[in-house]
């Protein structure tokens, strides 16, 4: 079974979409690393966005993204979550 047939909800908007729709964000819960679309030997807590900006900005009003991953606000994790956007 290809990964594109796993079925996620978007963080943001809570819409339904197979994997390969979303931009993922995994967080280690013991190191608070975090990483944009990680490799699957980044092992940790995931969240999943659509490839869309409106949905972006409003994971960073109010400072959302930072609650549900439990981390201190971190203003290259906007940055990171962009470039994967635009690539
Ligand atoms: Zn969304």
């Amino acid at each position: 079974m290809g990964e594109s047939k796993i079925i996620r909800k978007c963080v943001s908007c809570n819409l339904k979409k197979s994997r390969a729709d979303f931009i993922k964000i995994t967080i280690n819960k013991k190191t608070k690393e975090y990483k944009v679309n990680p490799t699957s030997d980044f092992v940790g807590r995931s969240v999943y966005v659509c490839k869309d900006i409106s949905c972006i900005n409003a994971l960073f009003k109010k400072e959302k993204i930072y609650k549900i991953l439990k981390i201190k606000p971190d203003e290259t994790l906007k940055e990171k979550i962009k470039t994967v956007l635009e690539n």
